[in-house]
């Protein structure tokens, strides 16, 4: 039998914090899982970097172009209108923005994930998951609504539902959870407009019992706060607040027995969905809402009414455009690349995908050529500077973009990346659709920065590494159980 499986996500938190605690001392527990197994400290996200699409990946398995979830928001064509799924599920339940919650906790999942999730994989192989407050959560087992307030709101209503898919054990704060566990506060009292329990504090009391009760063997457990202390207050923050992360992990161990137990007993794995990118003090905002030339349509209402060339859809530190047929792509590239702040601008062309930074420009697509740490191969038409590449014989090797031709590819092969893609340059942000943007740090682009990302994990199955991308957390998993994947690779979205 393998091993049950505890798997922790700690959304944003940098490889370099988390070594920097685990040296101090600072962060024992998640110390003693990289002291006792593997810890892959340059592992990479997807692009853009971002929290939807970097836990659809890790979920699932796919690229943003496999799974259908992009970023934070992208341009529905179909609909004529921009999804905007939120930063946060408790942001987005405190503003009380219906359709973004609506969007976040229904649609996202049921409606727009194409790619099927750990949870939908494994049951068909007999194993049962649990997850707490993880956002891509879709599972086999129905899970009613359980505050009173979400459950009046749906009467009538074409936004929200009774219920969701997820897990056998699904918890959320107080709008879901598959059991009473003593640990869901209000009781579904409190509206949708007030805290409705979804914080780490909780996670790890859900997390707790999960592992004392032994109540599946896939557990999910998801810390989201790190992530938001890096946009407001920056790194030395988040460097404080792995501390307490690491006390949650504590009492999740101690709840299964002790640290030594638990990595005796299951195969445990904690890794971060993206890493962080300081700002600047100044200048740090690349606007996007103009273009000489050209009519925009940016905003989280953004659309192609009359006259439109280009819908811009920002998501921090990478940005989707969306142009109208006809409107001159090269036109558009040059106007933005010389932007203070746009690093690097890619698209797709006939098969080929081309990326464009510093004057220089690379095509490239996969095929017998040149195989990179990964073990893909891709034929290159073009400068390799373009991306920081170095030809070394027939091996590729990255620089300052990690996993960069995977990541483009898998980014740019739905039309819901759109036309052009942006990525910003460190110290830059392209914002939030809604016109804000973060003033400490942001993520979301190629460049390692934000890229980057830990992976510990340790007790896996014989002859199973820890990923060094986190495309490649559920096919170890996977693998780990002995169970199939459900459909090959390189299915793309339309
Ligand atoms: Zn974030």
């Amino acid at each position: 039998m393998p091993k049950p499986v505890l798997l922790l996500v700690l959304d944003g938190i940098r490889p370099d914090v988390l070594r920097a605690a685990i040296r101090d001392g600072d962060a024992p527990n998640l110390g003693a899982l990289a002291g006792r197994g593997e810890a892959v400290w340059d592992a990479v996200s997807v692009f853009p970097s971002i929290t939807p699409a970097a836990t659809a990946a890790i979920a699932t398995g796919g690229a943003p172009a496999e799974t259908g979830i992009v970023g934070h928001a992208w341009y529905d064509a179909a609909q004529g209108s921009v999804v905007v799924y939120g930063a946060m599920t408790e942001t987005v339940v405190l503003t009380g923005a219906i359709k973004v919650f609506h969007n976040n906790v229904w649609r996202m999942n049921r409606d727009d994930l194409h790619a099927a999730t750990l949870f939908e994989t494994l049951h068909e192989s007999g194993v049962d998951g649990a997850c707490v407050n993880f956002p891509i959560r879709r599972g086999p087992h129905e899970h009613p609504v359980r505050m009173r307030s979400v459950g009046r709101y749906t009467k009538g209503s074409r936004y929200l539902g009774v219920s969701v898919k997820g897990p056998k054990e699904y918890y959320m704060g107080d709008l879901f959870y598959s059991r009473d566990t003593g640990a869901n506060g209000r009781k579904g009292s409190g509206g949708i407009r007030r805290s409705v329990g979804i914080n780490d504090e909780y996670a790890a009391e859900i997390g707790a019992i999960l592992m004392r009760e032994k109540a599946a063997p896939f557990n999910l457990v998801y810390f989201f706060k790190g992530d938001s202390i890096a946009h407001h207050r920056g790194i030395a923050a988040q460097r404080e607040w792995v501390t307490k992360a690491d006390g949650y992990v504590a009492r999740i161990f101690e709840a299964g027995g002790g640290v030594d137990r638990v990595l005796d007993e299951y195969a445990v794995m904690a890794l971060s969905d993206h890493g962080h990118a300081p700002l600047l003090p100044e200048g740090r905002y690349v606007e996007l809402g103009s273009i000489p030339g050209l009519q925009v349509s940016s905003g989280s209402r953004a659309r192609f009414g009359p006259g439109v060339d280009v819908v811009v859809v920002p998501n921090g530190r990478s940005a989707l455009l969306y142009l109208r047929d006809g409107v001159d792509r090269d036109d558009l590239v040059k106007g933005l690349i010389s932007r203070r702040g746009v690093d690097l601008a890619a698209w797709t062309e006939d098969d080929w995908t081309i990326a464009r930074r510093l004057g220089k420009e690379l095509s490239f697509r996969p095929g017998d050529g040149l195989t990179d740490a990964y073990g893909d191969s891709w034929e290159l038409d073009g400068d390799p500077q373009a991306l920081d590449l170095t030809v070394a014989g027939d091996s590729l090797e990255y620089g300052d973009y990690p996993d960069a031709l995977e990541r483009l590819w898998g980014c740019l092969h739905t039309p819901r990346c759109g036309d052009v893609v942006l990525s910003a340059t460190p110290g830059h942000t392209f914002g939030e659709v809604t016109g804000g943007f973060h003033t400490a740090s942001d993520h979301g682009s190629l460049h390692a920065v934000d890229s980057e990302v830990f992976v510990l994990a340790s007790g896996l199955s014989e002859g199973l590494r820890a990923p060094h991308r986190i495309t490649d957390v559920a096919p170890t998993l996977l693998e780990h159980f002995g169970a199939e994947k459900a459909e090959p690779a390189g299915h793309r979205v339309s």
